[in-house]
């Protein structure tokens, strides 16, 4: 059910007896009720992806690179449908929602071109006595659970490469952001289906009950593959689930990002650079910038410079013209986020700019700087996860690259300095799966996104990702 005239009326909310309310954080309104799944609609769904799969096996690789470029199109003819939806549900400025909207679209491009490369290889067996044949069998029916932060691109970087590499998909959409990915699967529902395909390849389930969803989906034998974004916490349950039917799984997890500026960096990129990846989403991204490390020489100017910026930031509903900083997702998060910045406060830290809950309806908070972090502080080692910077400094290289490692996690980490060998020291010695150097956006369809420790393992986009969907298989031959 529909209750926002701003958002497209074909969104497929379902209909029935048990509703949940969607709301705008920017308001605290209602804005859709939506249909929660039940126990039989899961088992169902499994059953309708393993014949789905059946009937995706018979397209060609060709075919199927036909069909999520198809996918892509209409995603990006329908920019402003999906954009609304995202801003609406999700609190984003409407700006950045049609950057996620190009963002995610991107991945089913990306692997309609992959879909037609799937790799293997042939060679002789050294004895000589025949070839070994190596290719690649798609893994299974998949079960993609997704967060809010990113609703339509968490999820599409698991959905295109299912599909290209043979794979039903069930979706798990975040209980908060559930429109977005609705309306994209009956997007791709409506085009395999105008392409003589399974309509249920790709299905939207939302659950509130998402713990009990994922404990009966995943003790099911049909089940192959469980796929996760989302906190350390529930991604750790989910691999102890996973156990039981030894399932595939890949773990896109929290990060921890340390942005490590030398005393010989570019400090107007440096600005330029700490805004994107600090400010994106308003902070809620898993490889934002959570700790500022600054060289001694440097961090004076570069506090100022970012304070500036950070006090010119508008915050607003993101429909609203101006408006760089929408609200964080709900009363929780940012509860949670003012915690932290009022425990630093108390442990003695300088708050620059920011700092304090606004009183409005809608769940806001201010573009925050802190500085003078006590070493232990909360603030250091949680994700923050809202748009609050923390500035520390360094005295030497050492120091500041051994503060940067100095967290359980491993998603993304950035450095900036004029000096290649310091850049080379960056690219060898922070432990993230991905490193910016002298960049502040890093995410990118063609390359692999993904972490190491805490962050999880396994990759999202490039050549790799596929395989992430795709089992080897070796013949005698
Ligand atoms: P979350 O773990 O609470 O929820 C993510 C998804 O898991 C939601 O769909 C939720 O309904 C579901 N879920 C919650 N409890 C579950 C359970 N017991 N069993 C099965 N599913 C369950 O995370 P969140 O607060 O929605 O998202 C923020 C987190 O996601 C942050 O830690 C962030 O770093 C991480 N994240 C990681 C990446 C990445 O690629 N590494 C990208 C975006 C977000």
């Amino acid at each position: 059910m529909i209750l926002s005239d701003i958002l497209p009326a074909d969104i497929p909310t379902g209909e029935g007896p048990s509703l949940f309310d969607v709301l705008d954080p920017a308001t605290e309104d209602i804005i859709a009720r939506v249909q929660d799944t039940t126990e039989a609609e899961w088992d169902d769904a499994l059953g309708r992806a393993v014949e789905a799969q059946k009937a995706w096996s018979a397209f060609t690789p060709r075919q199927r690179a036909e069909v999520l470029r198809a996918v892509f199109d209409e995603l990006i003819r329908r920019t402003d449908d999906f954009a609304r939806t995202m801003t609406l549900e999700m609190g984003k400025p409407l700006a950045e929602a049609r950057g996620e909207l190009a963002y995610g679209a991107e991945y089913f491009r990306w692997f309609s071109e992959e879909a037609v490369r799937l790799p293997g290889r042939v060679s002789p067996a050294p004895a000589g006595n025949g070839d070994i044949l190596v290719t690649r069998a798609p893994v299974g029916p998949v079960l993609a659970i997704t967060p809010w932060n990113f609703p339509l691109a968490m999820a599409a970087r698991k959905i295109a490469p299912a599909m290209a590499a043979g794979c039903p998909v069930l979706v798990k959409p975040a209980a908060e952001t559930p429109l977005t990915m609705l309306l994209t699967g009956k997007v791709i529902a409506d085009i395999v289906e105008q392409a003589g395909g399974p309509r249920d390849l790709v299905q939207i389930l939302p659950a509130t009950d998402a713990a009990g969803m994922s404990s009966h989906l995943m003790a099911d034998p049909r089940l192959r593959k469980v796929t996760f974004t989302g906190s350390t916490g529930v991604g750790k349950l989910l691999v102890r689930q996973a156990a039981d039917n030894l399932l595939r799984t890949s773990m896109e997890l929290g990060g921890n990002a340390p942005f490590v500026v030398n005393e010989d960096a570019d400090l107007d990129l440096v600005l330029t650079c700490a805004m994107q990846a600090k400010m994106r989403n308003g902070g809620e991204a898993c490889i934002a910038a959570n700790r500022f490390l600054v060289h001694e020489a440097v961090a004076e100017e570069f506090t100022r410079r970012l304070t500036e910026q950070m006090a010119a930031v508008q915050f607003g509903h993101g429909l609203e013209e101006g408006i760089t900083l929408g609200p964080v997702i709900t009363a929780k998060q940012r509860d949670r986020i003012a915690s932290l910045v009022d425990d630093t406060r108390a442990a003695g830290a300088t708050v620059h700019c920011g700092g304090e809950v606004p009183e409005r309806k809608g769940y806001f908070y201010p573009a925050t700087v802190l500085s003078d972090v006590p070493a232990d502080s909360r603030i250091l080692r949680e994700e923050i996860f809202g748009p609050v910077a923390t500035v520390t400094t360094f005295r030497t290289l050492d120091e500041g690259i051994a503060l940067a490692n100095d967290t359980e996690f491993g998603l993304a980490a950035y450095g900036f300095s004029e000096n290649v060998g310091v850049c080379r020291r960056f690219a060898t010695e922070l432990h993230a799966g991905m490193v910016g150097i002298n960049r502040g956006a890093i995410s990118d369809a063609a390359a692999p996104f993904g972490g190491v420790k805490q962050s999880g393992f396994g990759r999202e986009g490039g050549v790799e990702g596929i395989e992430e969907y795709l089992d080897v298989r070796y013949v005698a031959l």
